[in-house]
């Protein structure tokens, strides 16, 4: 099966221009939900806590007991809201707080422009009496932020509902609230950063999808993905390849295929456009569902080092392909 290296360097050094902005490591609370983007959730877990990360985010407490022995806390997006002392609950509405255990740790999402998650600005004085009559314990406040990676001004007009949001918080007589609002673009482009934690994802994995404007720090992709040598054979100027034929050869060719497929969460893509592979062999005809072939009989190829490229032929973003790797993809650090 086709597998993953994953460049241990490499995320020291986005760790590294990640705490230069944030000031601090420990500030830093590493994204690691859907199988740490494709990463491997253990395995960059365990990375990231021997680099002195102390803080991780997840979706669901099944995915937070994986690496709970890493982490001082973990925040989990979404799940039952239970009481636990390393566990800290999103309460995304109302009824969240509702359905809580008593004595659970609770941050509560406000909702500043997404219009996904959250709590409405105009709610947050009946959550704060919810938080208060169920026991909960409230120790954190966040928000998302809806287009820090777009040069708009929406992402000004959300820091600021976002102050408005921890002014009331502290007015309720809350203390021991640790407030946090941005992801990777966001603390990219921040020249001040004053919160308590940073939620960091595709940077930490070495993407930035923010445009060019922004480019002053460089980060490294963490994955690279490969495949290895199934059967080879010499085709024939006139021969075709896959299904459907799709692609004829125009001279005699060596011709191999590799243990890489839709199956493993690969794009099928367009055979028409066929994606190149990072060392510049074009995938010939369709991928099918284990297999891609490719004009080399080497043992092993290096099929994808940047993402980002990847994204770009699929028509999507970094975050898409690498999440879309099969979780059983196995993993190698180098
Ligand atoms: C996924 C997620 C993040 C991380 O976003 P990146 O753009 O990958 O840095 C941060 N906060 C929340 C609430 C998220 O769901």
């Amino acid at each position: 099966m086709a597998f993953i290296k994953i460049n241990k360097q490499n995320f020291y050094h986005n760790l590294n221009q990640i705490a230069l902005k944030t000031g601090s490591v420990e500030k830093i609370a590493i994204v690691l939900k859907d199988n740490a983007y494709g990463h491997g959730l253990e395995l960059m877990g365990k990375l990231a806590s021997e680099f002195g990360i102390r803080h991780a985010v997840v979706r669901k407490t099944a995915e937070a007991e994986q690496i709970r022995s890493l982490f001082e806390t973990i925040l989990i997006l979404g799940d039952s809201i239970i009481k636990d002392e390393k566990y800290s609950f999103t309460i995304n509405t109302l009824e969240d707080i509702k359905k809580a255990q008593k004595g659970a740790k609770v941050e509560l999402k406000v909702d500043t422009g997404m219009h996904r998650n959250g709590i409405a600005l105009d709610e947050l004085d009946e959550a704060f009496a919810l938080i208060e009559e169920q026991g909960v314990d409230l120790i954190g406040v966040m928000t998302h932020y809806r287009s820090s990676d777009e040069l708009s001004s929406e992402f000004f007009w959300q820091q600021k509902q976002f102050e408005t949001v921890k002014q009331r918080v502290k007015e309720a007589g809350f203390t021991n609230v640790r407030v946090h609002s941005h992801n990777t673009a966001a603390i990219l482009r921040s020249k001040s950063f004053d919160e308590d934690l940073v939620r960091v994802g595709i940077g930490i994995y070495g993407y930035n999808e923010l445009p060019h404007l922004f480019d002053e720090v460089t980060l490294y992709p963490v994955m690279s993905l490969h495949a290895k040598k199934i059967s080879s054979k010499v085709l024939k100027a006139g021969e075709r390849i896959g299904y459907g034929g799709d692609f004829i050869a125009t001279e005699d060719m060596t011709v191999s295929t590799y243990d890489l497929g839709y199956g493993d969460g690969w794009s099928r893509g367009n055979s028409a456009q066929p994606y190149v592979t990072s060392e510049g062999l074009p995938v010939l005809g369709r991928v099918s569902m284990d297999s891609i072939s490719l004009e080399s009989d080497k043992e092993e190829v290096c099929v994808m080092d940047d993402a980002q490229v990847a994204a770009k032929q699929f028509g999507t973003i970094s975050y898409e392909v690498t999440t879309g790797l099969s979780a059983d993809i196995a993993k190698e650090v180098i």
